[in-house]
């Protein structure tokens, strides 16, 4: 988003994962989203490669690479355990492969959203990244129970149904992995004038 648009043009990518598909939730999913206000501008199902679900992943660089190895030592700390990862970095580089092997097992929804603050609003409405911790009333906390521990003893991903960019700057950089500008479409939703317009006109006869 560039500075001199409103808001409300604010976008985020989700996708929901196989996982997610495979359980039947993309309805669930989407009617979450909807019910918030916002506007999906841009769909479609797709059978990603493991090199799409790396350039998704590495989007974040190596920040993300990082920043996921951290979170997971602080859930294990919490539980008053160790990481079994040397580093937060192996951990991340380790996460970048079983991500890619998650994200290319089956078809994945990807979908733009498009509304104000729907970044921070849809991760908040999507819950954390460990759905046994994810809070109650969150998606993932509803609807999966997933851990580190399991995760990390197996040696596989997370299962937490849905991927949700993080920044509006990640969101713009990762919806160019899934789509073309193209491929979004520009609308007004008749909602958009409740939730948006400065006066509430137009409702009365
Ligand atoms: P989020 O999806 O909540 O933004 P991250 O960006 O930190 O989470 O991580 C991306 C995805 O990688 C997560 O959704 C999850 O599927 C997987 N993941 C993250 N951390 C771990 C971990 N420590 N072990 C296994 N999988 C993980
Ligand atoms: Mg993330």
């Amino acid at each position: 988003m560039t500075t001199t648009e409103h808001p409300k043009k604010e976008r985020t990518l989700v996708i929901v994962k196989p996982d997610g598909i495979q359980r039947s939730l993309m309805g669930e999913i989407i009617k979450r989203y909807e019910q918030a206000g916002y506007k999906l501008v841009a769909t479609k199902l797709v059978l990603p490669t493991a090199e799409q679900a790396k350039d998704h992943y590495m989007v974040g660089g190596e920040e993300w690479l990082e920043s996921v190895g951290v979170k997971a030592s602080a859930a294990y700390e919490k539980k008053g355990m160790k990481s079994p990862f040397m580093t937060p970095r192996e951990n991340g580089l380790a996460i970048l492969e079983t991500n890619a092997k998650y994200l290319s097992s089956g078809p994945v929804l990807a979908m733009v959203w498009q509304g104000a603050h729907v970044v921070e609003v849809i991760r908040k409405l999507t819950g954390g990244t460990e759905p046994r911790s994810s809070e109650a009333g969150s998606i993932r906390g509803d609807f999966v129970h997933d851990s580190y521990m399991i995760s990390d003893t197996d040696n596989r991903s997370i299962r937490n149904l849905i991927h949700a960019s993080g920044s509006a700057a990640d969101a713009e950089k990762e919806i160019r992995v899934w789509f073309h500008e193209h491929e979004m479409i520009d609308y007004r939703l008749i909602n958009e004038a409740i939730l948006y317009d400065v006066n509430l006109d137009g409702i009365l006869d």
